[in-house]
């Protein structure tokens, strides 16, 4: 429940850490102390007022306006505002003097964008054959370094906490509970409950498709893991029909008799209702077998203040509608990971990211599995980006690759593992020719193996991505393509992963 005495304590733990400097422990108690604010309450205002100081101490001069702002908005004293006054003159005159360092976002997609799916480029194309399911090829060359789709969950579910994974329990204060976006200077919190907030741009899309449901029991679903996922699926269906359950069983009742063979690509994703469609995509995939227990489900729709009667009285169709999702997530809900913002300059790529989420990415888990991909997913935000690592001539298949790489584990050893998770016996190019691990792999071509490791030198230094290194890094992975495997190309994609990290780390960090 929000207690302004609470949010006023957390802000004073702020300020505390404010004066000894610690500005991101002072921005998560500021934060936190808005999500305990009373609605119209000054301490809304002044917890902004505060996050604002943060802003100008780190130089984000555009992000402190706005929560000057902010706290104008929210009934910050009047009998303080020439501190504001004051702040916003500083603000103004040394952004003047700073040349703006919003460079360029660097992951945008490489080509024009396909007409019906705008964050995928024009000339992917979905195949279908009995060797290969579903999958999915390019009708151009590809080349190192292209950009071919950044695809936003369809769903996804911000995790504060996890028996599985290292979570950072604070993700409620610091990402948008809906885009999952690191946007901790001008999150904004949400009027009912305590745990949630939200880009300004994302709050009120979120409220309406989902959060009037999630919040009265939000502090449930948050330490409830999958349980919110298949629950969040619900509140997106029912809101897409206006709340109207019998509306959603009739149209769930409708696709199981549609075409089993609809895809991403027969929807048009701008369309206003597309919920639907994705609803009906979902429908067609195949789902797990297992048995799942929704007791913890009921539980929470039984003791939900306005679900709870639409739940009493239509509990076989919502139970079978859980059960159904519980299905479906069990194979297409994967971890979502997001840059560690405080870490320190470690090499190692685990101290780069972190899991911060789960959600449904349709577009990208249409791909197959190989032990020598050619596209590699990054992160960002909440969002993938899929990028090229090897020449993809027109006509040829994109492959992701599902935890294991021959450049990393051994052909037993993947086989193992493909054959347990994902049940299907690999047989790729790199398992088919039994391609070597490195450092056993042979050289192809020694002039590489020196920019390889001057490449990998820069890394350490943690060079910019707009430097030459990854430019050349891409030329010449692209230009002897035929040499794959290498052991001069296969230490050039690991450079070349660890700069598009970086660069992921780098533009989360300037939100
Ligand atoms: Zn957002
Ligand atoms: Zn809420
Ligand atoms: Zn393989």
């Amino acid at each position: 429940m929000k207690s302004n005495k609470i949010a006023e304590i957390l802000r004073n733990e702020g300020n505390s850490s404010y004066k000894e400097r610690s500005f991101n422990d002072a921005l998560i108690k500021y934060n936190e102390s808005l999500c305990f604010s009373e609605v119209d309450s000054e301490h809304l205002g002044l917890a902004y007022a505060n996050r604002s100081a943060i802003c100008l101490e780190l130089k984000k001069f555009e992000k402190c306006l706005k929560n000057i702002k902010l706290a104008r908005l929210n009934n910050y004293p009047k009998s303080s505002q020439e501190v504001l006054d004051t702040r916003e003159k500083k603000c103004l005159e040394l952004a003047k003097k700073s040349k703006g360092n919003e460079g360029k976002k660097f992951f945008r997609l490489s080509y024009k964008p396909n007409k019906a799916i705008p964050y995928i480029i024009d000339g992917l194309e979905m195949r279908t054959n009995d060797k290969y399911g579903r999958h999915v090829i390019t009708n151009k060359d590809l080349h190192v370094g292209d950009i071919v789709a950044i695809e936003k969950p369809f769903c996804s579910i911000l995790l504060t906490h996890s028996n599985f994974v290292d979570v950072d329990k604070n993700n409620k204060f610091l990402r948008c509970a809906y885009c999952l976006k690191s946007n901790r200077f001008e999150l904004v919190p949400c009027q009912g409950c305590c745990s949630a907030m939200f880009c300004p741009s994302c709050q009120q899309e979120a409220f309406e498709s989902f959060h009037k449901y999630e919040c009265p029991v939000m502090d449930k679903l948050l330490t409830s893991g999958s349980v919110h996922i298949a629950l969040k699926i619900f509140f997106i269906a029912l809101s897409a029909f206006k709340g109207s359950i019998k509306e959603l069983q009739t149209f769930m009742n409708g696709i199981d008799k549609m075409d089993k063979n609809f895809s991403i690509f027969d929807f048009n994703i701008s369309q206003p209702d597309n919920v639907k469609s994705y609803l009906r995509y979902m429908n067609t995939l195949t789902r797990s077998d297992g048995k799942f227990s929704i007791a913890q489900h009921e539980e929470i729709l039984e003791n939900h203040p306005e679900l709870k009667e639409i739940y009493e009285s239509n509990k076989d169709f919502i139970k079978e509608f859980l059960h159904r999702q519980c299905q479906t997530n069990d194979h297409y809900f994967h971890g979502i990971f997001g840059q560690k913002i405080s870490s320190n300059d470690s090499r190692a790529y685990q101290d780069l990211q972190q899991s911060i989420g789960s959600g449904w990415y349709p577009f990208c888990s249409l791909f197959n599995h190989s032990c020598a991909s050619n596209i590699l997913r990054i992160y960002i935000d909440g969002k993938i980006a899929l990028i090229v690592t090897r020449f993809i001539p027109s006509g040829s298949q994109l492959f992701d690759c599902y935890k294991v790489s021959f450049a990393k584990h051994s052909k037993d050893e993947r086989q193992a593992k493909l054959l347990k998770q994902f049940n299907f016996k690999c047989d790729c190019e790199a398992c088919e020719f039994n391609y070597p691990m490195p450092p056993h792999i042979p050289i192809k071509n020694a002039k590489l193996i020196k920019l390889a490791k001057k490449i990998e030198d820069e890394c350490a230094q943690q060079q910019n991505i707009n430097g030459k290194s990854f430019h050349e890094c891409c030329k010449q992975m692209d230009a002897n393509y035929k040499d794959f495997p290498s052991l001069e190309l296969v230490w050039l994609q690991k450079s070349f992963a660890y700069l598009l990290l970086l660069q992921a780390r780098h533009e989360s960090e300037n939100n």
